[in-house]
């Protein structure tokens, strides 16, 4: 049964540990709990909101005056071997640690690189989620969708997904399919290791943050853009442009969703007078 909650803060829920409340907020634990909710809120005539991890989020200082749902609990998780492949199903919510991790202890690849993405499977399929020359969408084999009431398997040959955007806006992702690859245990937990140890070297994770900023292309990195122009420890309030990478954002305590969104302003406009480039940003906003 699914319990809403009021009044709760959101930045217990945020990566960046900022925001303000949500009217209504629950956890769901499966999908029938999930579309219990969006169909409460429906009937409540609020607005609703799927949240992941919210590592890829900010929440207005005014708060989301709807309801907030959150995956997070929603944590089934099985796999399939055939021959060399290995076919894993997973919940919308199951983040990307557990998925690695148990990866790992039954010796099958393709995901390493994203060990360290701090997120659930839904929050990375919506956004593509990707790093080290991968994306998600390599081993996307189908994705269970809720949309206009009804639950729906779309495969990925459907799906117009492009870079960190999973093309699934105003859809609910229930779960999802993904083709991997039989390997050694050591072999996989050796390259997790190897793009864990990257991260630590090159991000800023001692401090409240949600990954990159802007989206990047072929032409475009944003950090290198924004470390030229002398943009580093840059603070406005509580955020800063990290010191370590220039493409992040810290909160260095107490920082206000106002403060980051000012950041970002800040970063876009000098980028855009010196270089004439328009960086997009890649963090969502709850809306
Ligand atoms: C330290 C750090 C490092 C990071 N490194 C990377 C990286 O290397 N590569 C990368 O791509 N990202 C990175 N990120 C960003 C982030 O972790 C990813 O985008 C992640 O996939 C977001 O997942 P989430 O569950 O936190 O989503 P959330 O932040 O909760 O949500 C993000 C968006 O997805 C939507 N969403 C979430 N779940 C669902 C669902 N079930 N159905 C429909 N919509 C949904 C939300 O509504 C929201 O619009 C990093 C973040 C941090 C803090």
């Amino acid at each position: 049964m699914v319990v809403l909650k009021s009044y709760e803060p959101m930045k217990n829920h945020l990566s960046f540990a900022c925001g303000g409340y949500a009217k209504f907020f629950c956890e769901v634990k499966n999908i029938n709990e999930l579309i219990e909710a969006i169909k409460l809120a429906k009937k409540l005539r609020r607005k609703f909101f799927v949240l992941g991890k919210g590592t890829n989020l900010l929440c207005p200082d005014e708060g989301y005056n709807g309801v907030v749902i959150s995956t997070r609990k929603m944590q089934n998780i099985s796999l399939t071997k055939y021959n060399e492949k290995v076919f894993v199903e997973a919940d919308a919510g199951v983040d990307l640690f557990k998925i690695n991790k148990l990866l790992a202890e039954l010796g099958i690849s393709g995901l390493e690189w994203s060990y360290g993405i701090p997120g659930t499977l839904g929050g990375a399929i919506f956004m593509n989620a990707g790093a080290y020359g991968h994306e998600i969408f390599e081993f996307v084999s189908y994705v269970d969708i809720y949309y206009r009431g009804k639950i729906k398997r779309l495969k990925k040959e459907k799906i117009n997904f492009s870079y960190r955007n999973g093309g699934l806006n105003g859809k609910i992702i229930l779960s999802a399919g993904l083709m991997l690859t039989s390997n050694k245990f050591e072999a996989v937990k050796e390259k997790q290791l190897s793009f864990m140890k990257k991260r630590i070297e090159t991000q800023p994770l001692n401090y409240p943050n949600a990954g990159s900023i802007f989206k990047r292309n072929e032409k475009i990195i944003p950090a290198q853009i924004i470390d030229k122009l002398g943009l580093k420890g840059v603070i406005i309030g509580g955020a800063k442009v990290s010191e370590k990478h220039a493409g992040f954002i810290v909160n260095i305590g107490n920082a206000t969703t106002k403060n980051i969104l000012d950041l970002i302003d800040l970063i876009q406009k000098k980028v855009y007078d010196a270089t004439k480039i328009k960086l997009e940003p890649e963090i969502k906003i709850m809306k």
